[in-house]
């Protein structure tokens, strides 16, 4: 099936506030026209070059989601017009985020990666991590970033139980902390996008919540 097929096959079993976003790494600028005329309007990245590379060649009413793991020092490159960056596990990196989006006199929306996985290799912040985050002095003084949710990945397994598993705590997570984060009643967290579901278990994942689904392979062919 062709690129746009695989694009309307998605949508049509995807209900009305779960994202679409097509996570397009490694794949040319070609295949990411063909979904762009098929309507397609977000996409995923995982290294800023190659996104920032994209962004200059294709049209400007696309929404770049940045969904890999992050280096600080390349946040610089994507701040003028990075959309949304989902794998934020640091205050260390809010911070750096917040400086640079500050520079284009932007607000950049961000959600906080949680480990759900059980692989050691995964990125992410546990439940407690998140609230010191949120109760911390430094995280008020972010003024041009928004939390607006979360993001996890769970584990590479056939297991669809664990899968379900893995989905259902960060749904739990994200729950708890957004009748929290009301109390706190910052300007500059407002969580409401939960990521998580790829080509594999998006399916499980709009089950258990998701918002926002990430997928690549499944849209695009293998990479
Ligand atoms: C590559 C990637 C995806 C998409 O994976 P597919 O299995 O191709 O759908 C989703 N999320 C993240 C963080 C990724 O790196």
């Amino acid at each position: 099936m062709s690129v746009a097929e695989n694009l309307k096959k998605i949508k049509s079993e995807l209900p009305k506030n779960v994202t679409l976003v097509a996570v397009s790494k490694t794949k040319p600028i070609s295949a990411i026209e063909e979904a762009y005329n098929a309507g397609q309007r977000v996409f995923g990245e995982n290294k800023v070059q190659e996104m920032v590379e994209k962004h200059l060649e294709l049209p400007k009413d696309i929404q770049w989601h940045m969904i890999g793991h992050l280096q600080r020092n390349k946040v610089k490159y994507m701040a003028p017009f990075v959309h949304l960056i989902h794998g934020v596990d640091s205050l260390k990196t809010l911070k750096e985020i917040n400086k640079q989006a500050k520079r284009h006199r932007r607000t950049i929306d961000c959600l906080l990666q949680v480990k759900i996985a059980t692989e050691e290799t995964k990125f992410g912040l546990n439940h407690t991590e998140i609230e010191n985050i949120f109760n911390s002095d430094a995280f008020l003084e972010l003024k041009n970033i928004q939390i607006v949710g979360l993001m996890g990945m769970a584990s590479f397994t056939n297991d669809e139980n664990q899968i379900r598993r893995e989905f259902e705590k960060l749904k739990s997570i994200f729950d708890t902390l957004k009748t929290q984060n009301s109390k706190l009643n910052t300007q500059h967290s407002k969580l409401k996008t939960l990521s998580m579901g790829m080509s594999g278990d998006y399916q499980i994942a709009i089950e258990q919540g998701s918002t926002m689904i990430r997928v690549g392979s499944a849209i695009f062919g293998s990479r």
